[in-house]
């Protein structure tokens, strides 16, 4: 397919292409290329030295280069001269194994020869701050329960428009836009699709959402929990596998809520490996002043903070809204857009094919009436007790692979250690006179 690129650049006025990977901290790199290099470019991909970015390499290993996907490819609606490029890294001519969109298509290749393919739909929360991400952009933002305040989303009319505008361009079938449960806090939802498009489309939002709010004098921030008393931002992944007739396996009319037995044995997997997954949906020291938080100003932190599941109730890590899928509540604005569908599925099948017991769903309010349910499986309350269970995780390493496994646990140790060499205004303040 070599020149496709070029014959898209002439199409459709394409003067440069970002040529972009995700490393393995959800982080965008990219190079700018001109359109009159995009042939060789689109063959060998463009080089980069992979230790000058997180993706577990030392400054000798040798150049590796970003291979892009031509049907990755989208036209900036807000500057159409651009063409961004997902793309898959190769060293050594061959695939880097803990690239996190590789780590992706190898998980759905091995669903593939399952004869599944997941769906999935992701719902990215987010704040709009100042520059500095210091306060919330809006000062009259303030009301207790801002949830839907029309007056707030007004107020931020024009950025939204334009990114939804952009999403319309696109074709991504955007339907709906909101004020979140926290002040500065907004929401927007586009389609689901097979798990790898959201997964371009989830990096795209973040760069979009970002870039428009900048062009605004505002910051879009996917932080999980940017302000203490305020419920944080959580990126809900929506998920059901299909079969290769093109029907969704999860839809059963008979099953209880009208969900499968198949996804009942997803959601089996979820639970059972719910521990480890944490260190992929919720990857950062942040995450986890979102999830087991106490209340905020507004009531509720809607936030998960069991291993539990049930019908159209939010406050438990797993909801089945609908016949057919489910959705889960856990991961947040940090999670990595390839990273956590590749581990989400890894669990899921985990649960499919060791048909792991889900246990029973449970109706009840967790926030308030959580403590009431013997054995209700709490949450990892910290970032290391999450990579602890991911080290154990026979399953995820098996999935998704040693070298990507091995690479994010010390990634993620060395920010554990990070945060625990730093000393918090808290501790001063609790201990200095004890
Ligand atoms: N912001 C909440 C969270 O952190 C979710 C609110 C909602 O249900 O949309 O997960
Ligand atoms: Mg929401
Ligand atoms: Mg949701």
């Amino acid at each position: 397919m070599a020149n496709d690129l070029a014959y898209a650049a002439k199409e459709l006025g394409i003067k440069y292409f970002l040529i972009s990977y995700v490393d393995l901290f959800g982080a965008l790199r990219a190079k700018l290329v001109p359109a009159s290099a995009i042939s060789g470019m689109e063959k060998t991909g463009a080089g980069f030295a992979g230790f000058a970015t997180w993706l577990d390499m030392t400054p000798a290993d040798p150049d590796l280069f970003a291979v892009p996907d031509a049907s990755s490819l989208i036209q900036l609606p807000w500057k159409p001269e651009i063409g961004w490029l997902a793309s898959d890294l190769v060293m050594n001519d061959e695939l880097v194994r803990q690239a996190p969109r590789n780590v992706l298509k190898s998980t759905m290749l091995g669903a593939g020869s399952l004869g599944y393919l997941m769906k999935s739909g992701v719902e990215c929360e987010y704040f709009l701050t100042t520059p500095d991400g210091a306060k919330i952009s809006d000062a009259a933002d303030n009301a207790t329960k801002p949830c839907y305040d029309q007056s707030a989303l007004m107020r931020r009319y024009e950025v939204i428009k334009e990114i939804c505008d952009c999403m319309l361009t696109l074709g991504w079938g955007p339907y709906q836009n909101d004020h979140e449960d926290a002040n500065g806090q907004f929401e927007m939802n586009w389609d689901f699709d097979d798990a790898l498009i959201t997964a371009d489309r989830h990096v795209f939002f973040k760069y979009m959402a970002r870039s428009i709010a900048e062009k605004h004098g505002l910051r879009a921030t996917f932080m999980p929990k940017p302000f203490i008393d305020l419920t944080g931002s959580g990126c809900h992944m929506h998920t059901s596998l299909w079969g290769e007739d093109g029907s969704n396996l999860f839809d059963d009319e008979d099953g209880e809520l009208g969900l499968s037995d198949l996804g009942y044995g997803f959601i089996g997997g979820l639970i059972h490996n719910a521990d480890a997954l944490c260190a992929f949906t919720n990857p950062t020291v942040n995450s986890y002043k979102r999830i087991n938080a106490p209340v905020t100003t507004s009531g509720a932190t809607w936030a998960p903070n069991t291993v539990t599941y049930t019908g159209n109730n939010r406050t438990h890590m797993i909801r089945i809204p609908d016949a057919g899928r489910l959705e889960l509540r856990l991961p947040d604005g940090a999670a990595n857009p390839y990273l956590m569908p590749a581990a989400v599925l890894a669990a899921g099948l985990d649960g499919i094919q060791n048909q792991r017991d889900p246990g029973k769903r449970l109706d009840i309010n967790m926030y308030t009436d959580g403590h009431k349910v013997r054995g209700a499986k709490k949450l990892p309350l910290n970032l290391l007790d999450a990579t602890r269970a991911l080290s154990k995780s026979t399953v995820l390493r098996a999935a998704l692979g040693a070298p990507l496994i091995d690479g994010y646990i010390k990634l993620k140790t060395e920010e554990w250690n990070a945060y625990s060499h730093h000393l918090t205004q808290w501790e001063r303040d609790n201990t200095l006179d004890i």
